[in-house]
């Protein structure tokens, strides 16, 4: 008799997302009237720029001539984009060679894939709160116990709380994990770390022999020249670190998917040589991956020239002026605000330590504002609220200008 992998049973009920669409069409039905204004999903909505797109229509084109035409390409990537991935860290002064470059669909699919070169004995810590994929990819492998509803906890879990006191980002862990995922700039708080403070991190992994998997989908959206935008910018990180990233959110490749992991030749895990980890998500690549669309490598490729970078910090900049809109109109409400200066969220304590859901529901009857509830992201968001800075700027205003006329303080 067939069964099913049991662990997804432990997944908890109710995935975030979801919960906010079912409360949100059930607002809408009892509620007609003008749109809800959506500040919550972290989802592109600016039109791809001219040379990105000239790279798109260049990829389908090459399709339409037998001279050019290709079928399935290297499953780690076309050699010259991961090049132009190598140039690119060259800019921070980081070296990598190509054959460290994989080229995905995506950070998140790398993000849940990533676990499944590891041992399922490893000990896993996470930032709480955390962008959901790392626990659940964690929780499906069947390297945690069960979720306990009081704490919102999984057994079996390293939690390492993100919080006022510890200006949102931690300390390392106090026992030996293994695993260690951490997402900088972080999604949810906006928080972005120093060299000093990721280096805290680097040095405890090569101590333990533990691994961190860096996720740097937001790396674009430093402004601050000071902060690291790669974790490979702190010395012996490509002794421990594997960093993925994407064209999703600097881009606008949030639906066209293009991402890449950096496995560092040098990588080093119990009982491996230099090379192996490396080796491994190569064969585990090129097993379950038939690489990224070729259409999509193209546009990617021109996403990484000189021309594709300044669009790319223009549509940064586009956003980074919401978070502005929003940061600015919460703190003149009086509220109290962190991130949004080098990442494209805003985290807000929600007044009088309300309780994440309900403040959630009071800004959507108040105001029509939609955002989404910290506690969403683990138990330490409770009592937080994240806005996202992705979306038309007349609509960021729009909904700032709700809250500051309508949200009863
Ligand atoms: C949006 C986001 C990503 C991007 O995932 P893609 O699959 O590349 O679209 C990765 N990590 C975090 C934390 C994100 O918020």
């Amino acid at each position: 008799m067939a069964k099913i992998n049991t662990n997804y049973r432990k997944l908890a009920a109710g995935y975030l997302f979801p919960e906010i669409g079912r409360r949100t069409e059930e607002f809408i039905t009892n509620n007609p009237g003008t749109p809800v204004m959506r500040l919550g999903i972290g989802n592109t909505t600016e039109p791809l720029t001219p040379h990105v797109l000239e790279g798109l229509h260049k990829g389908v084109d090459l399709l339409s001539k037998v001279e050019t035409y290709s079928g399935y390409g290297d499953e780690q990537g076309m050699a010259q984009l991961r090049e132009l991935i190598v140039d690119l860290y060259s800019k921070y002064s980081v070296t990598l060679n190509s054959q460290e470059v994989f080229v995905s669909d995506g950070a998140k699919p790398d993000a849940g894939n990533i676990q499944s070169i590891f041992g399922i004995d490893n000990v896993v810590a996470v930032q709480d709160p955390a962008y959901p994929v790392y626990v659940d990819s964690n929780v499906i492998a069947g390297r945690t116990g069960e979720h306990q509803k009081e704490s919102d906890l999984y057994d079996g879990i390293v939690y390492m709380p993100c919080n006022e006191d510890n200006h949102f980002f931690p300390a390392v862990p106090e026992q030996k994990v293994d695993l260690i995922y951490i997402c900088n700039p972080n999604n949810p708080t906006g928080y972005t770390a120093s060299k000093e403070e990721i280096k805290t991190f680097v040095d405890y992994a090569r101590e333990n022999k533990a691994v961190i998997i860096y996720d740097a989908a937001y790396a674009s959206f430093i402004a601050d020249l000071e902060l690291p935008k790669s974790i490979y910018e702190i010395d012996g990180a490509d002794e421990c670190a594997i960093e993925i990233n994407s064209l999703s959110k600097n881009v606008g490749f949030t639906g066209v998917r293009l991402g890449w992991a950096i496995v560092p030749q040098k990588l080093v895990v119990e009982g491996t040589d230099a090379g192996e980890v490396n080796k491994l998500w190569n064969r585990r690549q090129c097993t379950f991956f038939n690489g990224a669309s070729n259409i999509v490598q193209q546009g990617g490729m021109h996403a990484f020239s000189a021309k594709g970078l300044e669009e790319s910090v223009e549509m940064v900049a586009y956003y980074m002026n919401n978070a502005k809109i929003i940061r600015e109109g919460l703190i003149d409400l009086g509220f109290t605000v962190y991130g949004g200066v080098n990442a494209p969220y805003v985290w807000l304590k929600t007044p009088n330590n309300m309780d994440s859901w309900k403040f959630f529901d009071k800004l959507l009857i108040e105001t029509r504002v939609l955002g989404t509830p910290g506690s969403g992201f683990g138990p330490s968001g409770q009592g937080f609220f994240r806005l996202s800075a992705f979306g038309h700027k007349e609509d960021v205003e729009r909904a700032v200008e709700s809250i500051k006329n309508n949200l009863k303080l």
